[in-house]
């Protein structure tokens, strides 16, 4: 690419897009960043608080991060998401510290993450996680109770009205948070909107790509407000069009999207309507995922702050739809069927059967079994205290597999052509909590030269201290980056 100063267009303008817009306006301030998003307005999709969960994923209470493996509690997985989610705040509290980004609400605020577990089996679970993990310094301060008074100190509603005899565990992190990560995206885009050479296009739909002999793209779009189409040109194009990035990908042409496919799962939650219940609980409190459940449907009750104001959710509950967005239409999932997807989707739906009979039952439950969901975390809930509300789609990853035909992945993958010009995010876990160090990534992708130069190195550091200094090794800088990042973004425990 010799055009300077160069093109880069984003599409969608969820928190990846974002993120990604704010990283390389510091990295390459004379470049031209054009943002392309087809709704008309700023995190639409799942990056609004109403459709995501707001856990900032450090895996403190995520059950599903660390699997038990002949008998010991893999955290691995967790010591992961728990770092790069300490990334993510370190951005975050660069931009606040640097009045980059004026919020009006505290788009963060501190949140005790517990998980409480039933049973023996699960009791033994929790115990060696809990001896596992507090060896970490990333998870110090982790504390666990088999203790009923001392549990329901820490989360009265999962106690009241539970029998005496119920044998259950907890543990508990005060350094937990909530995030709005519909007003961090929002944010970081006024942000950008006040940069030079960068351009916000709402309402207008990207729809397909052509690759010129010079490496760079042909955009097509639709001018939604205008009903008109056009095209520009550009150096690199990021795919962030949330569950719209699988068929996106596809029309880049490019030989490393060949083989995905998408599975869309929808999210609902019960939303408690009553204010004195809301005020009487205060924690993020996950447990343990039925038999067939994706990870992603872990149950939990949960304080959330949206837009100010304090809130109790609980779920999520799964649903299928064939959208792949919430605002999308019933042909996206047909229409992404092409031969070279076919057959790892039909291998991978033969291979999870159990997913399927669990998003059955899920689909088909009714509001008195929702509710009977709630009550095993809170056993005195009243059902007229309780809203179901639809939150986001996630559209889980398919991927062709030589021995198995195809594989349903839940994590988050990058695709990027070998040329580095094209990128494009698929899935949606951990999700917005590590968009910091996916993007980060994805710059590695796609400029593996200029991401090693001093200039690029002083750039990261400046905004991200611990950048290139791992915080799982160094447990020091671990927390002192944690208590830095906490003291910037208000966040006190
Ligand atoms: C139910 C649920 C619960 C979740 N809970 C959590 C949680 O607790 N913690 C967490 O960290 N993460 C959570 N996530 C995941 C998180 O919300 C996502 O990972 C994150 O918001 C994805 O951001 P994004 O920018 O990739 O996508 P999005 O926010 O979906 O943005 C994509 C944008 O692209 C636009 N677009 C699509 N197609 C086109 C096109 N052709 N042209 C132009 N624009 C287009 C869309 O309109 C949209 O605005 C949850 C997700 C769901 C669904």
């Amino acid at each position: 690419m010799s055009n300077d100063p160069q093109h880069i267009v984003l599409i969608g303008a969820g928190i990846m897009s974002a993120t990604l817009g704010v990283l390389l306006k510091k990295l390459m301030p004379a470049a031209r960043l054009s943002i392309f998003e087809c709704q008309d307005k700023v995190a639409a999709e799942s990056s609004d608080a109403w459709n995501n969960a707001g856990t900032g994923h450090s895996a403190f209470c995520e059950l599903n991060y660390t699997p038990l493996v002949d008998g010991h509690v893999e955290i691995g997985k967790a010591l992961g998401i728990a770092e790069n989610f300490e990334v993510s705040k370190q951005l975050w509290a660069y931009l606040k510290e640097t009045g980059a980004v004026s919020w009006q609400f505290p788009f963060i605020n501190a949140i005790p993450h517990m998980s409480a577990v039933w049973g023996d089996e699960n009791i033994d679970f929790l115990a060696k996680r809990f001896e596992a993990m507090q060896k970490a310094a990333i998870f110090q301060d982790m504390r666990y109770s088999a203790d009923h008074n001392e549990i329901s100190e820490w989360a009265p509603l999962l106690m009241d009205g539970r029998e005496a005899a119920t044998l259950l565990a907890a543990t508990r992190m005060d350094a937990g948070t909530d995030v709005n990560f519909g007003a961090i995206t929002r944010g970081m885009i006024e942000y950008l909107e006040s940069c030079e050479n960068v351009d916000i296009n709402l309402g207008h739909s990207v729809s397909g790509f052509t690759q010129h002999a010079n490496g760079r793209w042909r955009i097509e779009i639709e001018d939604l407000g205008r009903e008109t189409d056009l095209e520009i040109d550009a150096d690199y194009v990021f795919i962030g069009a949330g569950g719209g990035s699988f068929p996106l990908l596809e029309k880049t042409g490019i030989e490393e999207a060949r083989g995905y496919g998408g599975f869309p799962i929808s999210g609902q939650f019960l939303k408690c309507t009553n204010p004195d219940v809301i005020h009487r609980h205060l924690a993020k409190v996950y447990g343990k995922a039925a038999v067939g459940a994706p990870p992603m449907s872990v149950p939990h009750l949960d304080t959330r702050y949206i837009d100010g104001e304090r809130a109790l959710f609980f779920g999520p509950y799964a649903g299928f739809s064939t959208k792949f967005l919430k605002n999308g239409s019933y042909m996206d999932l047909p229409l992404s069927i092409e031969t070279h997807n076919a057959w790892p989707l039909l291998a991978a739906g033969i291979k999870n059967v159990e997913l399927a009979k669990y998003l059955v039952k899920q689909v088909t439950q009714s509001r008195e079994d929702r509710f009977a969901e709630l009550c095993v975390y809170y056993p005195n809930a009243r059902i007229e205290d309780w809203e179901l509300i639809t939150a986001g789609q996630r559209v889980q990853i398919i991927e062709k597999d030589e021995d198995e035909g195809g594989v349903l992945k839940f994590g988050t993958e990058i695709v990027c052509a070998k040329d580095g010009t094209v990128a494009a995010l698929l899935g949606a876990s951990p999700g917005a909590s590590t968009s910091v160090s996916i993007m980060l990534e994805v710059i590695a992708r796609m400029f593996p030269d200029e991401i090693n130069s001093r200039t690029w190195q002083s750039a990261l550091t400046e905004m991200i201290p611990s950048y290139g200094t791992s915080l799982i090794d160094d447990g020091e800088l671990c927390l002192s980056t944690r208590a830095r990042s906490n003291a910037i973004l208000e966040l006190n425990y």
